[in-house]
């Protein structure tokens, strides 16, 4: 199988065929180490996420920035950061778990013990004990997650501190308390006469620590994009009507699925008063949805959809819930990572796929499943951004810190927010369908 880092280096060498009309890559710049984006160029300026998917959103001026990878890593080429690697990894044995999102560029997820979605991973952290250095190949967040759900004395470890996620970053602690101090002022901190909240504040795992504690702190509880509903149904229970935070299009796409009409869901834009709605509509309306969105999955549109369908006549198409409402309307099937494993793993011998979700693991089920057809909706090849920052020179770098006994890049959850924080995540565990 040829990596999708592989392809993008062919792609873009200088001798390489021009790319078909519309396909290539998004920007050369991905064949490049993520070192070179890691000091921003204005030092007092926000960094960009630099090459891939969320290239054009606006990072906060907060974003962790990553420090100089020493040139040793730099320099070193595949072969020898792989030895490197395995040679860490063997010194550390049982005292290492390396934990890699489906979302990793293939040279990294070989390491991994673990590879799964972002909650799963923090999961299967728990089932090594024994583990006093957890090093999460992933962003910024599913670190934190990792962090608050182990023990004190095991070491959470992002190898590039620059790894977070743009969309995570759409929904700040700030905004967000602001926008829930306007909404307590329309609509009253009393429960109605059915003992429902006026509001409940519902966060997706791809949030920030500080959000899941408000959740935590305000009756309020996580989802995944695998549970979206059931944690809907436990929060229509509770509460009158939901603020749901950072992605709009889970939310929306979830809801809609359950029966609540589009005018019912008003998003909220936190640089207008009342989110730029009318008191009315708030009062009308059953989730509030937060202006954020993943970068990868906005690339997904229809267009696509029609023209697989017009190559692959009887093609699958299965999409992230994280896509654009018309394009989860127009496929066949939108479920989680896991969702999308499963399917493609259930299905006939034969099968064509094409699939909305990130490539590195598109290009890897297409490898696992020889048997089917499977392939990325989006021509062109568009990584995300911050899970592109994890390269195999970073990896090595903080293994080898470990072994001498350095810990580096370690993301600490404070012991209040990280409380907090579990309330919400055990109220998502205890909801049942
Ligand atoms: S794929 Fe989207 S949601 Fe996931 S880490 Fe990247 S930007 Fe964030």
């Amino acid at each position: 199988m040829t990596s999708i880092n592989t392809a993008i280096q062919l792609m873009t060498r200088e001798d390489a065929e021009q790319s078909r009309a519309g396909e290539g890559t998004c920007s050369p710049d991905l064949a490049k180490g993520p070192w070179e984006f890691d000091i921003p160029t204005v030092p007092e300026r926000a960094p960009d996420y630099g090459p891939g998917a969320s290239l054009q959103d606006l990072a906060p001026v907060s974003t962790p920035r990553q420090g100089v990878l020493p040139e040793e890593y730099q320099l070193a080429g595949d072969a020898e950061l792989e030895a490197r690697i395995l040679a860490a990894k063997e010194a550390l044995g049982d005292r290492l778990v390396i934990l890699g999102h489906f979302y990793q560029r293939d040279e990294v997820v070989k390491h991994a013990d673990f590879v799964g979605d972002s909650f799963q991973l923090a999961n299967a952290a728990l089932t090594r004990p024994d583990a006093e250095a957890i090093v999460f190949c992933g962003v910024h967040f599913m670190a934190e997650t990792a962090d608050i759900l182990s023990r004190p004395d095991q070491s959470v470890i992002l190898p590039n501190l620059a790894a977070g996620c743009s969309m995570a970053d759409m929904a700040d602690a700030d905004s967000v308390a602001d926008c829930w101090e306007q909404l307590e002022e329309l609509f009253g901190t009393e429960p109605d006469d059915g003992g429902r909240q006026p509001v409940i504040p519902v966060t997706y795992m791809n949030s920030s620590a500080a959000l899941k504690a408000f959740c935590g702190r305000n009756g309020g509880i996580v989802c995944t994009s695998s549970n979206a509903a059931t944690v809907l149904e436990w929060a229509f229970e509770r509460g009158q009507r939901v603020l749901f935070f950072p992605d709009q299009h889970l939310g929306r796409n979830t809801a809609k699925a359950m029966g609540v009409s589009l005018d019912e869901m008003p998003m909220w834009n936190l640089r207008k008063v009342l989110g730029g709605n009318t008191e009315q509509e708030l009062l009308d309306s059953r989730v509030i949805l937060w202006h954020g969105f993943c970068s990868v999955h906005k690339r997904f549109t229809v267009n696509q959809i029609e023209k697989a369908r017009a190559e692959f006549p009887g093609v699958r198409v299965i999409v992230h819930p994280e896509c654009p409402m018309p394009v989860v309307d127009a496929a066949d099937e939108a479920g989680s990572t896991d969702y999308i494993r499963k399917a493609i793993a259930a299905a006939e011998p034969g099968t064509t796929f094409a699939v909305g979700t990130e490539i590195n693991m598109v290009n890897r089920l297409a490898a696992e499943y020889p048997e089917h057809t499977i392939f990325c909706l989006d021509p062109v090849i568009c990584p995300c951004s911050t899970m592109y920052r994890i390269h195999p020179g970073y990896l090595a770098w903080v293994l080898e810190g470990l072994v001498a006994g350095d810990v580096r890049n370690r993301i600490t959850v404070e012991p209040e927010v990280a409380a907090h924080a579990r309330v919400a995540l055990e109220r998502m565990l205890a909801a049942r369908p």
